[in-house]
């Protein structure tokens, strides 16, 4: 990853509630909330509980039920919010070339109408 996890990062305050959040679905590993700047009729973050800035610490250091946890998460969401059918995106932002914003590992989900090539 790129340095230690900073846990004042805005997702670790969500996650111990000292930011509220629209809360979509919660198991033991992983947190789905709305984004606060929604860029499709649907845009749902799904976050691990675990300290990950990135998809490669989070894959190479969560142990499998957090990894079983969290990706059971993403699909359940989905499934949740009626997606399946009409199709969705997923999406995850790594570093500077891609922009992230928030320094721990999330996965956007898009839907809810046409999606263009890309979002972000
Ligand atoms: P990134 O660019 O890191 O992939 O995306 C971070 C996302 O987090 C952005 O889409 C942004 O709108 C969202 N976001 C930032 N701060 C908050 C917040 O306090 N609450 C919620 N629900 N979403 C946030």
């Amino acid at each position: 990853g790129r340095g230690p996890y900073d846990p004042q990062n805005v997702f670790a305050k969500i996650l111990r509630g000292e930011i509220p959040c629209r809360r979509v679905f919660e198991n033991e590993y992983a947190l789905a909330f709305h984004d606060i700047a929604p860029q499709a009729p649907v845009h749902v973050l799904v976050i691990p509980k675990g300290p990950y800035v990135s998809f490669a610490d989070f894959s190479q250091t969560a142990g499998e039920a957090e990894i079983a946890g969290f990706t059971r998460a993403v699909g359940h969401v989905a499934a949740l919010l009626g997606l399946e059918d009409s199709g969705y995106r997923l999406l995850a932002n790594m570093g500077v070339t891609a922009g992230q914003e928030v320094p721990h590992f999330h996965v956007h989900l898009f839907g809810g109408a046409a999606l263009g090539p890309m979002l972000h």
